[in-house]
């Protein structure tokens, strides 16, 4: 499951029942673009890995 939070606002989004990967860039892309927020995108893979989540976002085109 991947999911997105931003820090300057409650704003938050997560793939589930209905939203898939792309929906969950295209709603961080539409806060970004109404608020000017980034939000930050956090991928919860296997929990095999040590590495915490790494806030990578791609707003600029
Ligand atoms: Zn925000």
């Amino acid at each position: 499951m991947t999911t997105a939070y931003c820090e300057v606002c409650d704003w938050a989004e997560g793939t589930g029942d209905g939203t898939s990967r792309s929906d969950l860039n295209r709603a961080m892309i539409d806060h970004h673009v109404e608020t000017g927020h980034a939000p930050i995108e956090t991928i919860e893979a296997d929990a095999s890995r040590d590495e915490p989540a790494q806030p990578t976002v791609e707003l600029d085109r």
